[in-house]
């Protein structure tokens, strides 16, 4: 790979801990030309939606705005499986000439006679910004009509960063919260936002705070209701995890509500047992929950530990580097890394604000890269410079990993494995394990193996030698 350049307007959002005391800048649009990892602000809006089972999602736009459907970026749901249809009101030429708003009246009427959904959600992609659809009228329309919720979410995905997306998914929350009556509601309950089930987390957590004898409200979203949503303004506390997309809503019900809310993690041993017992203290008038959280902490972690102190003999010393979506998520995975034995040489985030990269910088060992919005040659060139053993990210960073030869762990909305709570720190341990011990590496060419295609054998290409290929070793 030839050398890599920054850019230099990318400059000021990459450090290095310990070289000067740079203000690093973040929370701005991608830098047209740097070809961001970041996904549009309809992207943001969807991925905290659609886990909501029981309502319709409309995508209203061209069919490709629909491309992640629920097989590929999917949801658990304990009941309803409407969330795992696909619908896109699949905007053509005739449309964005002369309007898409009957096109949308049609569709939304037909699904909700069709599916008989608790409520319906409507994106607005790119095109519908600019030609103008008034979707807020249509919604009004049809929730009047078919007596639900249908409600409009303004997620253009150029009007901003994914962050925006967040913003537009927490206001469409925000007309459901306090729809119904939260009459019979515990004293010590909570609601749990921002975790979205992707392989079964939801459930995992629920059973920790039921055993400690707390009421779950609602669930927003991983597994999601909409009753429930409308009647989570009973709760008396709000856990919020994966804070960059769920804190606005949290802000929203203490306002309106006085709700206050906390913010946790439930990835790595150590983060998830702190979410219980922070939750736990909230509630000093019931001692007996504080005491049931100390049991189950002391029983799952009793459970888990020599297996992964296995894996952190053999990971000692090895280097990974993070790229995910939201900052507080690379919180956890620095100290989830380290009680594997692991150092992170490259943390970065798309959506990280000042006093998150300040806590990255804190948390972080002397001489790690801090990334904000970057690009896929910026994160090649830096797992290069730092010789990792390991990426973790999502779908969009997988082939930088496969194509450089290094493990990859996907800790984003597209896997399957349940990677939060203690079951999935073990999962997680397990997971990076298998990846960055993989013998297969040794053939990858940084790490002095050569390029062997099944169609190149005993061939001279491009001054390389080529031998058999090594499958028929293997
Ligand atoms: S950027 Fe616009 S056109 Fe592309 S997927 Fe997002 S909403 Fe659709």
């Amino acid at each position: 790979m030839p050398e890599v350049r920054i850019l230099k307007e990318r400059e000021r959002q990459i450090l290095r801990k310990g070289s000067g005391d740079q203000d690093m800048a973040c929370e701005q649009k991608s830098l047209a030309g740097s070809v961001s990892q970041r996904a549009c602000v309809f992207c943001g809006s969807r991925v905290v939606l659609y886990p909501i089972a029981d309502a319709l999602h409309l995508v209203h736009g061209p069919v490709g705005c629909a491309a992640y459907t629920w097989d590929i970026r999917g949801s658990l749901s304990s009941g309803a499986q409407l969330h795992r249809l696909s619908f896109s009101t699949d905007i053509q030429e005739k449309e964005v000439i002369f309007g898409g708003g009957e096109k949308l009246y049609a569709a939304l009427s037909e699904l909700i006679d069709a599916y008989h959904p608790k409520a319906a959600f409507v994106y607005s992609t790119c095109i519908v910004g600019l030609i103008g659809d008034d979707v807020n009228a249509i919604c009004k329309r049809v929730a009047r009509e078919k007596e639900i919720p249908v409600l409009p979410v303004h997620s253009e995905g150029f009007k901003g960063t994914k962050k925006d997306g967040y913003q537009a998914a927490c206001d469409a929350l925000a007309r459901l919260v306090g729809t119904r009556s939260p009459e019979g509601i515990s004293p010590f309950s909570i609601n749990i936002l921002g975790d979205f089930n992707l392989a079964g987390e939801i459930w995992m957590i629920r059973k920790y705070y039921e055993d400690m004898g707390i009421q779950v409200v609602a669930t927003v979203t991983g597994d999601g209701r909409v009753d429930d949503i409308c009647k989570s303004h009973g709760a008396r506390l709000n856990v919020v995890q994966c804070s960059g997309s769920m804190t606005k809503l949290a802000e929203h019900m203490k306002q309106r509500y006085g709700i206050p809310y906390i913010k946790v993690s439930y990835f790595g041993v150590e983060d998830m047992a702190d979410a219980l017992y922070k939750v736990a203290e909230h509630f000093p008038e019931n001692p007996k929950i504080l005491t049931r959280a100390k049991d189950i902490v002391r029983q799952e972690v009793q459970a888990l530990m020599p297996e992964l102190k296995r894996y952190a003999q053999a990971l000692q010393g090895k280097k990974a580097a993070i790229y995910v979506g939201g900052s507080f998520k690379a919180f956890s995975l620095v100290r989830a890394l380290r009680l594997l034995g692991m150092k992170t040489v490259l943390a970065g985030s798309q959506t990280g604000n000042k006093s998150d990269y300040e806590q990255l910088k804190e948390l972080c060992d002397e001489g790690t890269i801090i990334i904000d919005d970057a690009n896929p040659l910026e994160l090649s060139k830096f797992v290069k410079e730092k010789d990792v053993d390991l990426l973790i990210g999502g779908v969009k960073e997988r082939p930088i990993a496969y194509k450089l030869g290094l493990g990859f762990c996907d800790h984003n909305h597209e896997r399957k494995e349940a990677l939060a709570g203690f079951t999935g720190m073990l999962n997680f341990a397990r997971e990076v394990y298998s990846s960055v011990m993989s013998p297969v590496w040794r053939f990858a060419p940084r790490r002095g193996g050569e390029y062997r295609s099944s169609l190149s054998i005993g061939r001279e290409d491009h001054g390389q030698r080529i031998s058999e290929p090594f499958c028929c070793h293997s």
